[in-house]
């Protein structure tokens, strides 16, 4: 799907984590609105190499980078490949996240850290290599990819939880510190995504979570990155700090 009028095209991404899920659905929808994308992935060359496979089948542009968005060292060298070989960075998505779900109690040291190293830390590192190179152009925008989770407590997600509600928070404060340099900073929270992430919360749950969301379905990866895609463009000029719930009315339930 694209949208001529959208005011993308042309100008470069760089998502987190786009080698499968909603990271792919969000480099496959730039890009077909004519965007210029670079994506992280962490381990899987594969997919990442099926992600710009089916970009280019649809007469797009985009480019996989081997990058863990916890090595800071390594995502600001990855940066600058990408600022020497582009020029600039219009958009950053921070999308890569990874789940550790358990009680509690249950929860080891590595699980809580693996968890808020990844969706809290990884964020820090890829945005702290970004902004600069935004400021120095007046313009950009930050789209982060949180979670319902963030402000609706779910039982075995204390870590998630945390380190989405933490992301909620650093949007609203990187929208303050940005906007004087005219870069728009908002959120994405997904509810229950159909992905490989949520795939042992859909299998456990069975029905039990689909009723409570009051559209009876999962949600799509095409469904976040619609959102992902509005907040980019130029329909969303003057929105900034916001947290845009995309879980078919799961928060309410
Ligand atoms: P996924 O597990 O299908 O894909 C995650 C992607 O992140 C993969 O491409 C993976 O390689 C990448 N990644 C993970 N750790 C990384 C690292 N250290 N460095 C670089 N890349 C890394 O997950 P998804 O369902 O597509 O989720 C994407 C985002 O959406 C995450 O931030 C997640 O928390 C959020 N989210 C997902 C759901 C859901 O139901 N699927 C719900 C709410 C929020």
């Amino acid at each position: 799907m694209t949208s001529p009028d959208s005011g993308l095209a042309g100008k470069v991404a760089l998502v987190t984590g786009g080698s499968r899920g909603i990271g792919r659905a969000v480099v496959e929808r730039l890009a077909g609105d004519g965007m210029d994308v670079v994506f992280f992935y962490r381990g899987n060359g594969a997919a990442a190499q099926e992600t710009v496979a089916a970009v280019a089948a649809a007469g797009g542009k985009a480019e996989g980078l081997p990058v863990d968005v916890t090595d800071a060292a390594a995502v600001g060298a990855a940066v600058e490949k990408v600022i020497e070989s582009r020029g600039r960075i219009d958009l950053l998505v921070n999308n890569a996240g990874i789940v550790r779900d358990n009680l509690l109690a249950m929860l080891d040291d590595a699980d809580i850290r693996a968890v808020l190293d990844t969706n809290v830390g990884g964020v820090f590192n890829v945005t702290r290599a970004v902004v600069p190179h935004m400021i120095s152009k007046r313009s950009g925008r930050i789209v982060n990819l949180s979670s319902v989770a963030g402000e609706k407590g779910g039982r075995g997600q204390s870590n998630y939880a945390a380190s989405k509600g933490a992301i909620n928070a650093f949007t609203k404060a990187m929208a303050v510190e940005l906007a004087s340099r005219k870069i728009t900073v908002n959120c994405v929270a997904p509810g229950v995504i159909d992905t490989e992430m949520s795939q042992a919360v859909r299998e456990l749950a069975g029905d039990e979570v689909t009723k409570r969301i009051l559209l009876k379905r999962y949600g799509r990866a095409e469904d976040v990155a619609h959102a992902v895609w509005f907040l980019a463009s130029r329909y969303a000029d003057y929105i900034t700090g916001e947290v845009l719930h995309v879980d078919g009315g799961f928060k309410m339930e």
